[in-house]
């Protein structure tokens, strides 16, 4: 059995126009050349790095078909993907905030769910060991109607959605390491009991409004949320922490049948749209973490989907070291800004002020 990579030429299509910080441009704003930061480049060369480095041929990779009508209807209202899809018939346009999409916007974000719905299914039913999907547009923010955040639909919770459906799974996890809360992920499983969703993000990122340590969940779903907003300059050694001290110990306690990963490289020390000083030897520690509690918890199911990342040059080095962790190929490509991370970690009082806030953490969780 091998190691899925889902990905799709056709996801690197999507555009959404111009850009520069802000929307619309004009007036005073001059775009920029590159347009948005969510650009097809950091997977692109994500993908190309592969091909150099010969991973690829140790993967199982793969396209998916699009994610149905019904399987988007299990998350998103009709009346939203009528307007999705109407739109993306006639020019593009902008339904949400920032959220940009060209003709045929649509089709391309039900293409970049189904590779993550595709993943999951197939390490579920056991025909592959644990898989990664390179999505775009990413998911993670997409309300059930409000797109945000670059993402359109909500692609792990579509995939989630139907592996529950199809009585592939009774509870899944999702554990999101993007820099950014996943707002959209928590909203959709909120007074959910079956779905334990953990974000780990930089404190009023994006959203400026979401993430807080109480949202714990609602109802049946108490409980079964879990947000651990860190401060900006959080290195390394204090995401590990955070991962062993709060996020494993809610997995073993939850018992999911698959861990599904947001994964998101915008922690990493170069991202235009974070404060963070991960590096690849971050992804890698943490997707090792998470193998292993897939390895202990659930048969080693585990299923990585892309989210955001836009250090295009840094992105490559971080996927390929989070791609050596989950699949144990024997290929491995050196971090040619390893010293320049290393150096830019934080100092031991960083470092303690984070323990603190995790010792809170500990403490808040296991009494809500
Ligand atoms: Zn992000």
């Amino acid at each position: 059995m091998a190691t899925g990579f889902f990905w799709d030429e056709r996801c690197f299509w999507h555009g959404g126009g111009n850009y520069a910080l802000t929307l619309p441009v004009g007036g005073f704003v001059q775009p920029l050349p590159a347009g948005l930061p969510e650009s097809p480049e950091a997977k692109r060369r994500l993908l190309n790095l592969m091909r150099v480095s010969g991973i690829d041929r140790h993967l199982a990779m793969q396209s998916a078909a699009p994610a149905s009508e019904g399987a988007l209807r299990r998350v998103h209202p009709e009346s939203y993907l009528e307007s999705f899809k109407a739109l993306s018939d006639e020019r593009g346009g902008e339904l949400g905030l920032r959220t940009p999409f060209g003709p045929g916007g649509y089709e391309i974000a039900a293409l970049s769910a189904g590779l993550a719905e595709s993943a999951l299914a197939a390490v579920l039913r056991g025909d592959l060991t644990n898989a990664y999907a390179l999505s775009r547009p990413p998911g993670h923010h997409c309300l059930p109607d409000f797109p945000n955040g670059f993402c359109l639909l909500s692609n792990i919770a579509i995939a989630i959605e139907s592996a529950l459906a199809a009585g592939l799974a009774r509870r899944i996890a999702v554990v999101d390491w993007d820099v950014h809360h996943g707002n959209g992920t928590e909203a959709i499983f909120y007074d959910r009991a079956e779905v334990l969703t953990i974000s780990l993000h930089q404190e009023r990122n994006y959203p400026l409004d979401t993430g807080n340590a109480e949202r714990r969940g609602r109802g049946a779903g108490r409980g079964a949320n879990m947000n651990i907003p860190l401060p900006p300059g959080t290195g390394h050694d204090s995401y590990l922490a955070a991962f062993d001290r709060l996020v494993r110990p809610a997995l073993d306690s939850f018992g999911p049948d698959a861990i599904v990963v947001a994964c998101g490289f915008d922690a990493c020390a170069f991202d235009p749209l974070g404060r963070m000083f991960a590096g690849a030897h971050t992804f890698r520690a943490l997707t090792e973490r998470a193998r292993a509690a897939a390895e202990a918890l659930c048969g080693g199911r585990l299923v990585l989907v892309h989210e955001g990342g836009y250090s295009e040059a840094y992105v490559p080095f971080c996927g390929h070291a989070t791609l050596e962790a989950l699949s144990g190929a024997p290929v491995s490509v050196p971090d040619p800004m390893r010293e320049t991370v290393g150096a830019r970690q934080p100092g031991p009082r960083h470092i303690a002020m984070v323990d603190a806030l995790i010792g809170d953490l500990e403490r808040f969780f296991l009494s809500t």
